[in-house]
């Protein structure tokens, strides 16, 4: 028979209006659990309830320790809770077995940090002269909307999650459609770390449905998403008509630029994790090279040589650290990568390794190296979401910025150099929320990060992500 996995609202679980949709197995082809899926009478339950809770005070009336206690409590149930987690994620994203163990352990370290974090949240006193006692408080929004992707289905959670609980709103979650299954583990998390029923919902929908309802309701008061271009479009439209904030992560080009002094067997080890983990289905994964002349040609060598070296298969398989690749999420996106491989090659990039679908039940596509592409080819510029990656070649470091700024994104970008001040200079001129020198994903919860540009807007992770989720109140007492 198979699981069946349901909403979670207002504190128990609950059947969605929508009826019930098949999740499948990418590592294998199969139908792997049914998840009920909510319509917007259920988004409107969820908003209601977390309202209530809103208004009672219930969370943000609590001494800010305590409730940080709580938000690291859903971390430790998470924690506690880990290898059968792992196991459900790895089968419902592909993901390998490794790749799913370090995901629940980084979501669980977004309820540690920011929970440590609740009790540092502090106003300020602005002195107006003695006739005056003038103070800020940071204030929660209330019900706060989550709309996630399938790519880390625990992780992009936890991490909008635990920053809004921390500062005391409450949170309705819309899981991916894709990979309903595991976010399923925050309600009863939530009631295990001791917040009260409403505090959180998570619920399971299709985008323009469920997805909709809970992002133009006027109940809602703060939104944050993560996901594609044009829905983070549709979903800043509806929140621009209800006038309340959100914070859009919109996923990128992101380039690396290798200049010739880099070391390029520690820049090996980079490219393995930036683009082939997670089967390359990362916002700020390295989805293009930019590699000085006088060292591209080894530097493609090398890079075909490991992507070759890397053995695919179902994720479930695979669980030491980077051991082979998982399975893409889905058919569809797949096809969406092959297909832009192949458009790719017809513009003029050469195909060095990879772009061809793997012939076993599931959704493989190998580790891919396309060198000379166009970066003003549609490869060049458009986020393949996939083990793709580009190689384009520099001349001197002024070409290198341009082809690197040269996309509507601007999430990450990378530089790998042995010299201090290249090195500096280049991460100021890069246009991206974030810029790694000599190492790919460097900096964990602690580095904010976000887009500019079509990437997004707003900031995750770090301390700045706290301030997406307060709303400062300025108090002046006229003194008699
Ligand atoms: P998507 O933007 O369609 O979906 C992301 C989330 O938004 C899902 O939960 C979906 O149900 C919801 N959604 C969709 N339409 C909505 C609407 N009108 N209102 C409210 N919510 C809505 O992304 P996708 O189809 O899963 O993937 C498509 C592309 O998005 C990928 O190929 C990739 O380029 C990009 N993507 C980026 C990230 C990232 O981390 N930045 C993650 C996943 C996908």
């Amino acid at each position: 028979m198979t699981d069946v996995y349901l909403n979670w609202i207002d504190g128990a679980w609950a059947q969605g209006g929508a009826g019930m949709m098949d999740v499948e197995n990418p590592g294998t082809g199969e139908t792997l659990a049914q998840q009920a899926i909510a319509d917007a009478s259920d988004i409107d339950r969820a908003v209601q309830a977390a309202k209530r809770v809103h208004e009672s005070g219930a969370l943000w009336h609590l001494r800010p320790v305590d409730r940080g206690r709580m938000v690291r409590a859903i971390g430790d149930h998470l924690l506690a809770n880990h290898e059968d987690l792992a196991r459900l994620l790895c089968r419902e994203q592909g993901k390998t077995l490794w790749e799913a163990r370090n995901e629940v352990r980084n979501s669980a370290r977004y309820f540690e940090y920011y929970g440590n974090q609740a009790e540092t949240l502090e106003g300020r006193q602005i002195p107006l002269g003695a006739g005056y006692f003038d103070f800020t408080v940071l204030e929660p929004f209330g019900v706060t909307a989550h709309i996630t992707p399938w790519n880390f289905p625990m992780e992009v959670i936890a991490r909008s999650l635990a920053a809004a609980l921390a500062t005391g709103n409450t949170c309705v979650v819309k899981s991916s459609e894709i990979t309903p299954l595991s976010a399923t583990i925050y309600g009863p998390a939530a009631e295990a770390a001791g917040f009260p029923p409403g505090a959180v919902n998570v619920l399971a929908g299709y985008g323009p449905d469920a997805g909709a309802a809970l992002t133009s309701h006027p109940d809602v008061r703060q939104i944050v998403f993560t996901g594609s271009v044009p829905t983070g479009i549709a979903i800043a439209e509806s929140a621009a008509k209800n006038v309340v904030p959100c914070v859009l992560e919109l996923g990128g080009k992101s380039a690396a630029i290798v200049y010739p002094d880099a070391d390029l067997d520690a820049f090996e080890g980079e490219v393995r994790k930036a683009i082939f983990t997670n089967a390359g289905q990362i916002c700020s994964a390295m989805s293009r090279i930019v590699a000085h002349r006088s060292v591209h040609g080894e530097l493609v060598e090398r890079v075909s040589t490991l992507a070759e070296s890397i053995d695919v298969g179902p994720g479930i398989d695979r669980d030491t650290v980077l051991e082979g690749m998982g399975a893409m999420v889905s058919g569809k996106q797949l096809d969406r990568a092959v297909g832009l491989v192949s458009r790719g090659e017809a513009d003029g990039a050469r195909l060095v390794t990879g772009g061809r679908r793997l012939n076993l039940p599931g959704h493989f596509l190998p580790p891919t190296v396309l060198d000379d592409v166009d970066p003003a080819s549609e490869l060049g510029q458009t986020e393949v979401f996939a083990p793709v990656v580009s190689v384009m070649q520099f001349e001197d470091d002024d070409d290198a910025i341009r082809i690197a700024n040269g996309t509507d994104y601007g999430l990450v970008g990378g530089v790998f150099t042995r010299d201090l001040d290249r090195a500096t200079q280049t991460a100021r001129k890069l246009r991206g929320g974030q810029i790694f020198v000599n190492e790919w994903f460097a900096g964990g919860v602690e580095t904010p990060f976000g887009g500019y540009g079509k990437s997004g807007y707003g900031r995750e992770k770090g301390r700045e992500a706290l301030l997406n989720y307060a709303q400062t109140k300025n108090i002046a007492i006229k003194l008699g």
